[in-house]
C-alpha cells in the first residue's frame, strides 16, 4: 500500500463523482472522490454516504493488483480516506465499455434479456459528449472525428481485453459476476495509461450466489441498499 504525502493545490476540475486537485509536482494530480452520484446523464442526483471512501479504496486496489499484472495506470499513491494521487494525464476523448454479459444499453440495443452471457466478450467506445448523451461509435465515426488514431483503437481494445482476463478473475474470488464495466484512458509521455476509476459506480457487478447487484444500478432503479451494496464490495475485494 503505497500512501504519499503531497499537497493539494487548486481545483483543476470538477467532475460528477469527482474532483481533481493540481499537486506542487506538475506530473501529478490528486483525485478526490465525492458521495455524490448521478444517473441517465445527470437527470437522477444523489447522495451515497460513505461512496467516496468506498469508491477510492476499490480503485486503489483494482489498479494496484492491474499493475502487478504490467497495466500501465495512473495509479501513484492514496492519501485516506478519500483521495488518490495519480499521474497527470491528457484523457482520450472516448470512453470504452467492456461486456462479458448483457445489460443495460447493450439489452436495449440489440434485444437480449439482461444476464445473456454474451460469446466473446466485447469492447466498445463511446463519445464523451453529456449534450449528445455519449453516443454509441463505430471505427468510421472515431475516424470522422478524428477522436484517436486507428493504432489506439487497437491499443485500447487489447489492454480492454487483458484488463478483463484480470478483473474476471479476480472479482469470481470475490464471489461477484463481473457483467460490464467502463473504463477511460490518457496519454503522459506518449505512453497510454488506465485512468479515472473502478468501483461499483462505473462496473455492474452481481453476487454468483444470489444474483443480486452490488453496483450503481441499485441506485438507478431505487433498489435500497446502495451504501450496504458498496461497502459490501469493498469487503469482499480487501479480504482477497
Ligand atoms: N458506464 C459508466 N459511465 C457511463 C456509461 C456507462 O460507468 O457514462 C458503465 C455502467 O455502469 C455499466 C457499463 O458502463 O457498468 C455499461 O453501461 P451501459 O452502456 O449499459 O449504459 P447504462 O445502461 O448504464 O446507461
Amino acid at each position: 500500500m503505497k500512501k504519499v504525502d503531497i499537497n493539494k493545490g487548486e481545483a483543476l476540475y470538477e467532475g460528477k463523482a469527482k474532483i481533481v486537485y493540481a499537486t506542487d509536482d506538475p506530473s501529478l494530480v490528486i483525485q478526490h472522490f465525492k458521495d455524490s452520484a448521478t444517473a441517465f446523464n445527470a437527470e437522477k442526483v444523489g447522495t451515497i454516504s460513505g461512496k467516496g471512501e468506498a469508491n477510492a479504496m476499490i480503485s486503489r486496489h483494482l489498479f494496484e493488483m492491474l499493475e502487478t499484472k504490467g497495466i500501465p495506470t495512473q495509479y501513484v499513491g492514496f492519501q485516506p480516506p478519500t483521495d488518490l494521487i495519480t499521474r497527470k494525464l491528457d484523457m482520450l476523448p472516448v470512453e470504452v465499455v467492456v461486456r462479458n454479459v448483457a445489460a443495460g444499453s447493450l439489452s436495449k440495443r440489440i434485444g437480449y434479456p439482461e444476464g445473456k452471457p454474451l460469446k466473446s466478450t466485447l469492447v466498445e467506445f463511446y463519445l464523451k459528449d453529456d449534450d449528445l448523451g455519449d453516443p454509441l461509435l463505430t471505427i468510421d465515426h472515431i475516424r470522422e472525428l478524428d477522436l484517436i488514431t486507428d493504432s489506439q483503437v487497437e491499443a485500447l481494445k487489447k489492454l480492454g481485453l487483458q484488463i478483463n482476463d484480470v478483473l474476471l478473475k479476480f472479482f469470481l474470488e470475490c464471489g461477484l459476476r463481473l457483467i460490464d464495466y467502463k473504463l477511460e484512458f490518457g496519454v503522459a509521455d506518449g505512453q497510454i495509461y488506465l485512468g479515472d476509476e473502478i468501483s461499483p459506480d462505473t462496473c455492474r457487478l452481481w453476487d454468483v450466489g444470489t444474483g443480486e447487484k452490488l453496483d450503481k444500478d441499485r441506485f438507478r432503479q431505487d433498489l435500497g441498499g446502495v451504501e450496504e451494496a458498496y461497502r459490501e464490495v469493498l469487503k469482499r475485494i480487501e479480504s482477497n
